[in-house]
């Protein structure tokens, strides 16, 4: 059974269509490009996917179970995560500070951020394990806010691993980092999936990001899925060609 599933998913908003009638499946490990033009419905999917909105038809299923109408939290209980177009980082608050709070919902209990951090602290060694795995060790104590942009975004994925999550669509996760990042940011959304085995879902603009590290491609062009296939196939689609034809990806 698949890891996550969409059927006949739907979205209208006071009678415009966003999404329509779309419908695929994702196998447990596989990595997903989504790509397609601004305003095709990427992030709208995400949100439907994750339940930050409802869908008006169809259904999502994350492990053979359906979770369409189900609270944020509960889907995150279920294994699945994702990182936002635009920074959701606590600007004031520390690397370790942001990463801890995660860590710690995981993990549930009270928790203060007021308290001095302890390195027996359970949710402050998970921190510290994924604050690693995205090579800022050196920036544990750094306030968010004064971070680059691709630190930014690594911490970004630190706190979503801080949840152990086993599906994660990251949305446009290096949309506007310096060039010099991409690698090391590629490098570890390519550990996600192969080191932990996540189920990924990745919005990426940067086609030969894309194309070097998913299994598929998904083609989304006004709220619809035109196509979802091998990088090959999808890049020699007449199709897709056509849909992208003076827009900008
Ligand atoms: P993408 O991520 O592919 O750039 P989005 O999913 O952000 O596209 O947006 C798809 C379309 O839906 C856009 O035309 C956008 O303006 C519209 N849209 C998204 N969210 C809402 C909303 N809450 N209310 C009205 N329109 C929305
Ligand atoms: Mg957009
Ligand atoms: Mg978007």
């Amino acid at each position: 059974r698949p890891a996550l599933a969409v059927d006949g998913l739907g979205l209208q908003i006071g009678g415009a269509r966003i999404l329509q009638d779309v419908s695929f499946a994702v196998g447990a490990g596989e990595m997903i490009g989504v790509i397609g033009p601004n305003g095709a419905g990427k992030t709208t999917l995400f949100n439907l996917i994750s339940g930050v909105m409802r869908p008006t038809e169809g259904s999502v299923s994350l492990n053979g179970r359906e979770i369409t109408s189900a609270p944020v939290h509960r889907r995150a209980k279920a294994g699945l995560g994702r990182t936002f177009q635009t920074s959701n980082l606590f600007p004031r608050l520390s690397v370790l500070e942001n990463v801890r709070l995660a860590a710690q919902a995981k993990i549930g209990g009270s928790f203060s951020i007021l308290r001095f951090p302890s390195a027996s602290d359970e949710a402050t060694r998970i921190a510290r394990s994924t604050i690693s795995e995205v090579g800022l060790t050196g920036q544990l104590t750094t306030a968010a806010g004064d971070l680059s942009h691709g630190e930014k975004r690594k911490v970004e994925i630190a706190v979503l691993l801080a949840t152990d999550p086993a599906v994660v669509l990251l949305d446009e996760p290096m949309a506007g980092v310096a060039s010099g990042d991409v690698p090391s940011l590629t490098a570890i959304i390519r550990g996600m999936h192969r080191d932990r085995g996540c189920t990924v879902m990745m919005v990426e603009h940067h086609m030969d990001v894309v194309l070097g590290l998913v299994d598929r491609v998904a083609v989304m062009h006004h709220g619809s899925l035109l196509a979802l296939d091998s990088p090959d196939a999808v890049m020699a689609d007449p199709i897709v060609q056509s849909a992208y034809l003076g827009e900008p990806v």
